[in-house]
Parts: structure tokens; C-alpha cells; sequence
């Protein structure tokens, strides 16, 4: 049987099936442009042989119901040949919980309501998450269908973190508060480390740092999220992609007395132009690391403000927690950048964080360790998988659910 993870975006599928038996991954793909005259499915299954193929489409896709059927379609072809196809339960995505989410939840109608309602505190996210749970109850309705929040791992954070100082009503009466996401990542890796440590998640204090497209920084106290970097939204914290994390609030209001822009222009600006982006015109951090070599001079300042600010974070959060037993580097840039790393450590021996120069540039895979030999903060490395975290959440769930059933 078959478990399969669904991350419905505004304009793409991501999903990815694994076998219920050890969760190894059986398929996954990711469906992009929907809406557009081309949508392109890219589709990847292992074989009985042990071997991955793929299959690549492009067609028209005018909304998720015809994006599901499209990828239900190819991948069926492609499973011709495979043994077991049944569906377990599906696990998505969804963005935020808000406060009443700690948890991941089986979706029935009740549930669905409460996450539609959840809609103004990420307009961005939660319509799409939304119409993914719609299609896929209706493509399989005997199949329990479960909800994973971003936001849940960060339900543990003390009011004196999760506070803005705004007036309190505001909080009471719309809900501003910082929420944090990534938290599917930041769990993953954060029960790796205990794993690997051989330190149990209870006793353990990391600093998780989530650098992808997407970046979040996460103080974990005793295996438990005590403050995060994303706030009411994925905007805050470290430099992004496209987002430009901390900010002066006074900002928005400046821009807009003084360019006349729109406070959805200011958003679209905040959210899509600005970050690594908006300082050196890519968000590819491969391709700004190549840039500095070449002496591009907007690419190195671009690389410096994004590791200035993690080791902000990383010295914030040291605080915060009183004593750091790892500091995890995950996601596309984290697992992948040694440069990266290398400048978000630097100058932070005094309080006993330096990098192996030689550990952070070799290559591998799994997880590694990179501090130098006698230090007493350990700097893991560590692949993330919100995929399989997100089916691991959703196996437990739904098997709760049925010895409660009993
Ligand atoms: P993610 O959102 O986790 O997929 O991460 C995407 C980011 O990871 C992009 O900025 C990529 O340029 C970056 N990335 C992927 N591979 C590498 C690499 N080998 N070196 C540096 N950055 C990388």
C-alpha cells in the first residue's frame, strides 16, 4: 500500500508516494504553470528492477481538477507494471494551522472549514492547499485524507516569542502573532540530529537552520520549536529568494507616501522582487556564488547580507537558548553551500562555533559533520525530507484514528 504526500501550490503539484511498508519513496513529481497554455508534469518512479525512470508531459492544464487527473493519468501508465497501487491515506501540505492546529489533523468536512477559515492569515497559501484537499477527497473518497501544518511544531513557543509588541486586541481579535513555518523541516532535521547524536530529542538544543528558496531559522530547546524567524507570515526573518525577511515596519508606509504604490504592489514587492533577488537580479544562489567569483559586485554583497543575517540569527538564538548542543544546516542552500556555511560561521569561535574548513567543502551525502575537531558546538549537515515527514505524520495519524476506531 501506498502512501502519497500532496503539496498543492497556486500554480503547481508537488507529490510523492512512498510504500506504507518503511516509507521508501515509490514515486514522486511535480506538476508546474497550471493555469498556463503549457503545464509541464515531470513524473519519476522506481522501477521492480530498482531503477528510476521518468517521464515527462506538457499540456494544457487549466486548473488543480485537471492538473490531479493529469498526474493520476501518467502515473497509472507509469505503475503499469508495478505490484501495489492501493492508497493508504493522503498527507498534504497545508500552510497554516493558525493557533488551532498543533497537530496534524484527519480532514473531514469540519476540519476543511476550520482551514478555509484560516485563509486571511495566509492568502497566499491556504486557497491552494485547500483546493488539492477538494480534488483529492473527491478522486478518492474512501481514503482518509490528513492535513500537515507548517505552523505546528511552532505551537510551542512561550507567549514573550510569539508576541508582537502591538496593541493586545490585535492579536485577540485577528490573530497577529508570529506563527513560523518550515515546520515539517525543522522537526525532520531536528529528530535526525537526535538520531545521529544518539542524544534524545528531550535533552537535545539545536539551532535549525532551513535554507532553501524559503529560508527560517529555529531555536529547538529540549526538541521543542522556543522561537522561529517567519512570523505571521513567510515573510519575516532571514533573507529569502524573492523575500526580504526583517524589515522596518515604517517601510510600507514610506513607500507608499513616497512611490505611491498600492499596499498590494508594496506585497508583491516584499514577496517576489526583493530578498537575493532584488539585491543581484537572481534568486540561484549557484549562480551568485559564480557571480562573486567573477568579482560581480551586487552578487558578493547580495551573499554577504544573506549569511550576515543567519549569523544574526545564530547569535540571537545561542541567547536564547543558553547552551547549543548542534546547529543544523538543511535545504537547498544549506545542505549544498559550503560558502554558505563558511560565511554564516565565521568569527563565531568565541562562543565555540567554527567550521572544518576541509569537513564544510567534502562532498557526501547523508548527514555530516563539518566543526572543527575540539569544538564544542557540533555543525551538522543534514538532508532534509518534509515529504517523508509529512507521510510519517499522516501514517501515525490515521493509525491512531483507527485503534481509536476499535
Ligand atoms: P530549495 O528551495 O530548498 O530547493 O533550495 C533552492 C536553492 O538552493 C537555490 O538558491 C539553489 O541555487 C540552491 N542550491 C541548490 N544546489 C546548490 C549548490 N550545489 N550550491 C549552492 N546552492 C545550491
Amino acid at each position: 500500500m501506498r502512501v502519497v504526500v500532496i503539496n498543492s501550490g497556486s500554480s503547481s503539484i508537488k507529490y510523492e508516494s512512498f510504500n506504507l511498508n518503511g516509507l521508501s519513496s515509490a514515486a514522486k513529481g511535480l506538476l508546474e504553470c497550471i493555469g498556463a497554455a503549457k503545464s509541464r508534469l515531470k513524473h519519476r518512479w522506481l522501477t521492480p528492477a530498482g531503477a528510476w525512470e521518468e517521464i515527462a508531459e506538457t499540456r494544457p492544464v487549466a486548473d488543480h481538477r485537471e492538473g490531479f487527473s493529469f498526474i493520476l493519468e501518467v502515473s497509472g501508465r507509469a505503475r503499469a507494471d508495478s505490484a501495489e497501487t492501493e492508497v493508504f491515506a493522503v498527507g498534504h501540505r497545508v500552510v497554516h494551522g493558525g493557533e488551532k492546529f498543533r497537530e496534524p489533523a484527519i480532514i473531514d468536512d469540519a476540519t476543511l472549514r476550520e482551514i478555509e477559515a484560516l485563509i486571511p492569515l495566509a492568502p497566499l497559501h491556504n486557497p491552494a492547499n485547500v483546493r488539492g484537499i477538494n480534488v483529492m477527497r473527491e478522486l478518492l473518497p474512501r481514503v482518509p485524507q490528513v492535513a500537515v501544518f507548517d505552523t505546528a511544531f511552532h505551537q510551542t513557543m512561550p507567549p514573550r516569542a510569539f508576541h508582537y509588541a502591538l496593541p493586545y486586541d490585535l492579536y485577540q481579535s485577528a490573530g497577529v502573532r508570529r506563527y513560523g513555518f518550515h515546520g515539517s523541516s525543522h522537526y525532520y532535521v531536528a529528530k535526525e540530529a537526535s538520531r545521529y547524536l544518539g542524544i534524545p530529542s528531550d535533552k537535545l538544543n539545536l539551532i535549525t537552520l532551513h535554507l532553501g528558496n524559503g529560508a527560517s531559522a529555529t531555536a529547538i530547546e529540549r526538541g521543542k520549536s522556543i522561537d522561529t524567524s517567519m512570523g505571521l507570515t513567510p515573510l519575516e526573518g532571514l533573507i529569502m529568494g524573492t523575500r526580504c525577511g526583517d524589515l522596518d515596519p515604517a517601510v510600507h508606509f514610506y513607500l507608499a507616501r513616497k512611490t505611491g504604490r498600492s499596499f498590494e504592489e508594496i506585497e508583491g514587492i516584499l514577496n517576489r522582487e526583493s530578498g537575493l533577488t532584488g539585491i543581484c537580479g537572481t534568486n540561484d544562489m549557484r549562480e551568485i556564488q559564480s557571480r562573486v567569483s567573477g568579482g560581480d559586485v551586487r552578487a558578493s554583497l547580495a551573499l554577504e547580507m544573506f549569511c550576515y543575517r543567519i549569523k544574526k540569527y545564530i547569535g540571537a538564538y545561542y541567547a536564547a537558548l543558553g547552551s547549543v548542543d548542534a546547529i543544523v544546516f538543511t535545504g537547498g542552500i544549506g545542505e549544498n553551500s559550503a560558502v554558505v556555511r563558511g560565511k554564516s560561521c565565521e568569527g563565531l569561535a568565541g562562543i565555540g562555533i567554527s567550521l572544518d574548513g576541509r569537513r564544510n567543502i567534502a562532498s557526501g551525502s547523508g548527514i555530516r559533520e563539518i566543526q572543527a575537531e575540539d569544538d564544542r558546538v557540533k555543525i551538522l549537515v543534514i538532508p532534509t525530507d518534509e515529504e517523508r515527514e509529512i507521510a510519517q505524520q499522516t501514517v501515525e495519524v490515521v493509525g491512531r484514528a483507527k485503534d481509536h476506531g476499535r
